[in-house]
């Protein structure tokens, strides 16, 4: 008897929410090899006529593809796949290559080949944010059409007849677009991340997905059964009986629970006693927005503006940011978004040159710090952000301040900028809120001081217990030291929020910390004013929140701070909840 495989568990970033079962798929999305070859001259123009043939092939592809992907929730995105046929059908590229064939005399495959990597380089200077930041579509199609040439085609989304979890190598966005829900039920890639386009259309279209698993493709073989989580960015290959029933019914409870709960989404989050939260989202990618709001978010709490430099691997300038900022804020008003200024450096290195490596990135020229050396990128976003504000809401979150000396350096830029724009006579909101970041341990018992200085704070929890507790936040050795409710960790909330409200100011939390559901007892209790997170679990935090007592937690706080050890913080909330907690499905507290 064949012995029966072993479960097997792969973990990656969870790029869709969802728990799904099925039977894998895995796509042959493997790069194109072609070999390089001089060809001699008379069969340079049969070398053009086959790179012809082959663009004309994967227009046509795109063209059906488009045809076919009538879905509703995905046509804001169809604009990928024109940016797609554009390059194909763009003649500066057939030209290029005929030109490269003739001249260098290179076979068809590696004259395509230079011709995208010409094009590539020509797009950058091109004024058009869009096919700038889609790079990675250039050799996504220079795949494509070198399948062509080569005769090696790869399995197609299309030709899927049952219902399966594709594992892929890689999906671009016009492969995800093409994805019917009654066929894929979820994907796994190797490659990826939560921003990319890919990742942005899953969650559009509630496809679970998990990216980045890295070696999904070696280690899952077709017709594997799968367990896919999307929220944890987990795969179980071959997963038990027990896993099985086991995520099921998670699946059903979670499903039919958040369908309860998004009925509420207009409702305000309020405890029982009449204590009223904001409840924002946290975002990194614009294109997001409309998603994040459908979950009943209040504005965006922080807007993570590096990100679209990462994506880039550059820095985008004033103008080319005053139109995303633009767009960003008219969208989400009348709410407010928080445009943190740039957060370069630690785990958020871009592909930027002139930011160097550093022997310890967390501690060296981090965020404000790289903002306030490189001035003309900082002004560049400071006017960009002014200028949105004057088409929405926009208030400005400065990172990483350490001190009162660091805001008020980082104040002087704005008033330069806001100067700026008088000059120019620019529209801009004179009103315009400033608050801090409270993620530095040295701010957070400075806050008294910078408390009289700013419109608000923000606490990056992610950050502050990294530095308070001296522990590298993307370090797995040292995870199990990241302790929320470790005692020096409440006592510098407490100090933050009583600073605060002390200077009649607003006091939210930015950080993961905000985001789980157990906690939000203790920031309730603790009296921030508003809450930002990932935006899939306002839904719950707000249930949770208009079920609890606020004079109840306050209570629990005031025990909780006389606590000495995080270990025993935790037992001590975990066994208040159960007696004292509010009467809710134990899942929406998902308690271990
Ligand atoms: C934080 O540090 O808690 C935070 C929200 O910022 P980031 O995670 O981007 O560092
Ligand atoms: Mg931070």
């Amino acid at each position: 008897m064949v012995p029966r495989s072993r479960e097997k568990k792969l973990w990656g970033i969870g790029a869709a929410a969802g728990i799904v079962e099925g039977k894998a798929y895995v796509l042959n999305r493997k790069k194109t090899k072609f070999s390089k070859k001089y060809v001699p001259a008379e069969h340079v123009a049969r070398e053009i006529k086959r790179v012809e043939k082959a663009i004309a092939k994967a227009a046509e592809d795109l063209l059906k593809i488009k045809k076919a992907t009538a879905k509703e929730e995905v046509q804001e995105h169809l604009c990928i796949l024109d940016s797609h046929l554009m390059i194909l059908e763009d003649p500066m590229l057939l030209d290029s290559v005929r030109e490269i064939i003739t001249s260098a005399k290179k076979n068809a495959e590696w004259a395509l080949s230079s011709a995208f990597e010409n094009v590539k380089r020509i797009f950058d200077a091109i004024d058009s944010d869009y096919l700038r930041e889609r790079k990675s579509d250039f050799d996504y199609l220079n795949n494509w059409v070198l399948r062509y040439l080569s005769g090696n085609q790869e399995d197609s989304i299309a030709q899927i007849q049952e219902k399966v979890i594709v594992i892929s190598h890689y999906l671009s966005p016009a492969d995800t677009a093409q994805m019917d829900r009654r066929k894929v039920a979820g994907f796994v890639t190797d490659i990826g991340g939560k921003t990319s386009h890919t990742a942005i259309l899953a969650r559009a279209l509630k496809i679970p997905a998990v990216v980045g698993v890295e070696r999904a493709t070696v280690e899952i073989s077709n017709g594997d059964r799968i367990v896919l989580d999307g929220r944890e960015g987990l795969v179980i290959i071959n997963p038990t009986r027990e896993s099985i029933k086991q995520y099921r019914e998670r699946a059903l409870q979670y499903g039919n629970l958040e369908r309860i709960l998004l009925k509420e989404r207009d409702l305000p989050a309020e405890t029982v006693d009449g204590r009223r939260l904001i409840l924002s989202a946290n975002m990194e990618i614009v294109e997001e927005s409309h998603a994040v709001l459908s979950y009943g978010a209040e504005g965006i709490g922080l807007y993570r503006t590096e990100f679209l430099c990462l994506n880039q691997g550059r820095i985008p300038g004033e103008e080319e940011l005053f139109r995303v900022y633009k767009d960003l804020v008219q969208r989400v008003a009348p709410h407010p978004v928080n445009l943190r200024t740039f957060d370069f450096g630690s785990d958020k290195s871009p592909d930027i040159n002139h930011l160097e490596r550093e022997v310890n990135p967390a501690l060296g020229l981090r965020s404000i710090r790289y903002c306030l050396k490189e001035t003309g990128v900082f002004k560049d976003q400071l006017r960009a952000i002014l200028r949105a504000s004057h088409y929405g809401k926009a208030r400005i979150l400065f990172p990483m301040i350490s001190g009162l000396s660091e805001l008020r350096r980082a104040r002087e830029m704005y008033v330069e900028a806001r100067e700026d724009l008088i000059k120019k006579g620019e529209p801009f909101d004179p009103g315009l809120e400033i608050g801090i970041m409270v993620e530095v341990p040295s701010a957070a018992l400075m806050a008294d001081v910078l408390a009289r200085e700013v419109d608000f704070f923000s606490i990056g929890t992610n950050d502050l217990i990294q530095y308070a507790l001296a522990i590298d936040r993307v370090n797995k050795e040292v995870a199990y030291l990241y302790e929320p409710l470790h005692p020096a960790i409440l006592r510098l909330l407490k100090g933050v929020v009583d600073a605060a409200h002390l200077a009649k100011i607003p006091v939210g939390m930015c950080g993961e910390m905000a985001s789980d559901l157990r906690y939000i007892f203790v920031l309730l209790g603790f009296g921030f004013d508003q809450l930002s997170m990932v935006s899939s679990m306002i839904p719950w935090i707000r249930k949770i929140i208009r079920s609890a007592s606020f004079r109840e937690t306050g209570r629990l706080v005031e025990r909780m701070l006389q606590g000495t050890e995080s270990r025993a913080n935790e037992e001590f909330l975990s066994a208040w909840i159960r007696e004292k907690g509010p009467d809710i499905p134990e899942m929406v507290l998902d308690m271990p």
